[in-house]
């Protein structure tokens, strides 16, 4: 096992050094084994896990900072924010030149706590687990979690919950803040520092390009408008998409109060304390977009204001690019055709009308039977009519493709999950972990892992929720 920290090292000015403070009879709850082994770090957890993940030992190489970074917070500039709760212990180096931050979320007080406390709770810990663990199955960058450790540390919220800590993994935890801290100061010369450092461990084949900034930059965009196409075919909304959570590395980052759609509402909003609806569903391309611009504006003294235009104009063609691209693998289409697009909105709408389940739409989808009038899906539609009307113009694009049904069959099943992270199911999983009960949380994470697989056992995950299940609330205080 092998840490340096390069942020240490390359950016001083940009972080303050810091040791975690231990939380009350600290202990490992639960951790992702296919995580450790792909990090090759499994023998940690037959000796001495519980004192690293819960801070309380570091690993030789490691050297704990807490990064300073700002952001624009629902559409306001808020100032300096940073790791207020978190640490970057180290970056491990895999032997296969891979390079990982482990960041440890619940760590105690920072210079930049703010009004917080440094903690984390337990339940918002397991979220963000489960989360990060199932959108890394699914196919979407994100940040991974490795283990989250539980204690008897009391932390107050709306109640008092447990104080625990989350490990998490990530190529970098480089955000659109970061920029925008330096920028707001008129320190130009650490946004440079900042986007060479960037350049330097991320974007190294840029390096010695003329226009590296712009490459860069360009880059930059496509990874965002990629990284939320992904998002909205998954049905996948960030409840807090402020520029700090954004991640320049095209991450999913900060998983707060998020969110997989149950029914398919454009409008939803995952996050109860988004009182105006910013961050909804259907508001997030949208909101990459406005991000990128506050990014742009933080790069202006890098690139001039025509070359800022030219990279952010990449935004919407990609994003359209990518969804539409993931879009026609979930029909199952292998060509293209002109009329794609309204089938496609066709769907969409009836399924916006009937407030169908989106994961169970598009995998009974994957069903079809070419010259087959009869489907599953039929049944999950009240206006049946409506939905053969629609159903019948989607068989007849079917069969210009030249796929036989099962390979259309399969290859569907492959982008189309049985089962997602529905909000019920983190919930039965962590009021069983509160107890020290890991039985569910382990065969959720387990499922999660394999969402393209049925799984007889399993079969329960992939259903409707319950209305009681819909309507759970989840928030910012985390
Ligand atoms: P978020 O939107 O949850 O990613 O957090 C926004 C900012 O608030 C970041 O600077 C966090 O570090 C900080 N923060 C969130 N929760 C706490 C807490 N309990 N204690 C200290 N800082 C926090
Ligand atoms: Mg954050």
């Amino acid at each position: 096992m092998h840490f340096d920290n390069t942020w240490h090292d390359e950016l001083q000015g940009f972080y303050r050094p810091l040791a975690p403070t231990p939380l009350k009879n600290a202990r490992l709850l639960y951790h992702s084994a296919p995580l450790a082994q792909e990090l090759q770090i499994t023998s940690l957890f037959s000796a001495g896990a519980d004192a690293v993940l819960s801070g309380e030992r570091l690993l030789p190489g490691m050297q704990p900072l807490a990064q300073v970074y700002s952001g624009h917070q629902f559409g306001v500039w808020a100032g300096q924010l940073g790791d207020g709760r978190g640490l970057l212990l180290g970056e491990q180096r895999l032997d296969d030149g891979r390079k990982f931050d482990w960041h440890l979320k619940g760590v105690g007080l920072t210079p930049y706590s703010r009004m917080g406390d440094g903690r984390a709770v337990l339940r918002s810990t397991l979220r963000e687990f489960l989360a990060s663990e199932a959108m890394h199955a699914l196919g979407i960058p994100t940040s991974r979690a490795l283990s989250v450790v539980t204690s008897d540390e009391p932390v107050y919220r709306e109640t008092t919950e447990r104080g625990a800590m989350l490990l998490r993994v990530a190529e970098s935890h480089l955000r659109f803040g970061h920029f925008e801290h330096f920028y707001y100061l008129g320190q130009q010369e650490q946004v440079q520092q900042l986007a060479d450092y960037a350049i330097r461990h991320h974007w190294p084949e840029l390096q010695q390009e003329a226009d590296k900034y712009l490459l860069w930059f360009t880059d930059v965009v496509q990874r965002t408008a990629r990284l939320i196409a992904g998002w909205q075919s998954v049905g996948f909304a960030h409840g807090v998409m402020n520029t700090d959570n954004m991640s320049i590395l095209g991450l999913t980052l900060d998983y707060g109060p998020y969110g997989f759609l149950d029914d398919y509402q454009p409008q939803f909003i995952c996050n109860h304390s988004d009182h105006q609806g910013r961050y909804s569903f259907e508001n997030q391309p949208m909101i990459g977009l406005w991000n990128l611009n506050r990014l742009a504006h933080a790069l202006s003294g890098l690139l001039s204001t025509d070359q800022l235009k030219q990279a952010l104009a990449h935004y919407e063609t990609t994003l359209m690019q990518a969804w539409g691209e993931r879009m026609r693998a979930k029909l199952g289409l292998f060509t293209a055709d002109k009329h794609d697009n309204d089938i496609l909105t066709g769907l969409l709408s009836l399924m916006t009308r009937e407030g169908s389940d989106y994961t169970r739409t598009f995998r009974l989808l994957s069903d079809t039977e070419a010259q087959q009038s009869a489907s599953p899906l039929r049944d999950e539609f009240i206006d049946r009519e409506a939905f053969d009307g629609w159903y019948n113009v989607y068989r007849q694009r079917l069969l210009q493709e030249e796929v036989s049904d099962a390979q259309r069959q399969q290859a569907m099943k492959q982008v189309n999950p049985t089962r997602i992270l529905r909000n019920y199911l983190a919930q039965q999983a962590i009021e069983q972990a509160e107890q020290d009960e890991v039985g569910e949380l382990a065969r959720l994470h387990q499922a999660l892992l394999q969402p393209f697989t049925d799984v007889p056992e399993y079969d329960d995950l992939s259903r409707r929720p319950p209305e009681w299940g819909k309507t759970l609330e989840v928030s910012c205080s985390s």
